[in-house]
């Protein structure tokens, strides 16, 4: 029997299903600021990463997102460029808060807001236990633009704070990097505080390397009226 030419097409589950072919491989292509980009060529990063590829487009789009990729990955600046980004129209209160289980982590995440921010005055506020509340209370003060904290000790502040010099009723973006940890049973008191606290009209993004119940109870949440479902990248 004689074949048709189009048999030979691959079919569709021959298809490789590398999503990184179809990807924007360049921040350019992403929609990150030539600014930016500048930022980022002095630091020898030329091109995106995947998790960078796929959550930069929604986040820069205004939409919630649940980012999941393995350690190393580059998740932080997945969501420190589209804060930065987006910062530069909105310079006035805390901007981002950025939550993460550890002080350790809280200082390597301020570095990768500073090396990019730095170039356009971006004040980061490291609030983190174990380090004086008084100096950390005089950084809340000095008008950052993006606060880097572990949830207990941004709880402690919040509750100490009366002289009314910064509050979080600006913020437009919280981020919860290492969500499956800070969505584990230690940290939720302070988190129900802060999001009690928080404005709601907001984008929140979680990172994480692993996807844990809680946070794809998250991701299951029905969205609140008027609002998308978070844009969701598994690994
Ligand atoms: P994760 O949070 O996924 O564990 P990090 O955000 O800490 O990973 O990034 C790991 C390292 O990769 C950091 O040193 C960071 O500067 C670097 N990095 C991030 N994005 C890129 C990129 N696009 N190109 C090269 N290096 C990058
Ligand atoms: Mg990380």
């Amino acid at each position: 029997m004689m074949k048709v030419a189009h048999s030979r097409l691959p079919q569709r589950s021959e298809i490789p299903k590398s999503p990184k072919s179809r990807l924007p491989a360049t921040f350019s292509e992403l929609g990150v600021s030539s600014t930016i980009q500048n930022a980022l060529k002095t630091l020898s990063i030329h091109t995106p990463t995947e998790i960078q590829s796929v959550c930069i487009p929604p986040l820069l789009a205004g939409r919630d997102c649940i980012g999941n990729a393995k350690t190393g990955s580059g998740k932080t600046l997945a969501f420190a460029l589209p804060i930065i980004q987006k910062l530069s129209a909105d310079p006035y209160g805390i901007f981002a808060l950025v939550l993460t289980p550890t002080r350790e982590l809280a200082f390597q995440i301020s570095e990768q807001f500073a090396v990019v921010g730095n170039a356009i005055n971006v004040r980061t506020a490291v609030i983190v236990g174990g380090m004086d509340m008084m100096a950390q209370a005089l950084e809340l003060g000095n008008r950052p633009h993006i606060v880097i904290a572990t949830p207990g000790r941004m709880v402690d502040h919040l509750k100490s704070s009366g002289s009314g010099e910064w509050n979080l009723s600006r913020v437009k973006f919280l981020v919860l990097d290492e969500a499956d940890r800070l969505l584990s049973s230690s940290f939720v008191p302070e988190l129900s505080y802060l999001f009690d606290v928080l404005p709601k009209e907001r984008q929140t993004c979680l990172f994480t390397a692993t996807l844990t119940p809680s946070i794809e109870n998250v991701a299951n949440a029905p969205p609140r009226p008027g609002k998308q479902k978070p844009f969701i990248r598994r690994m």
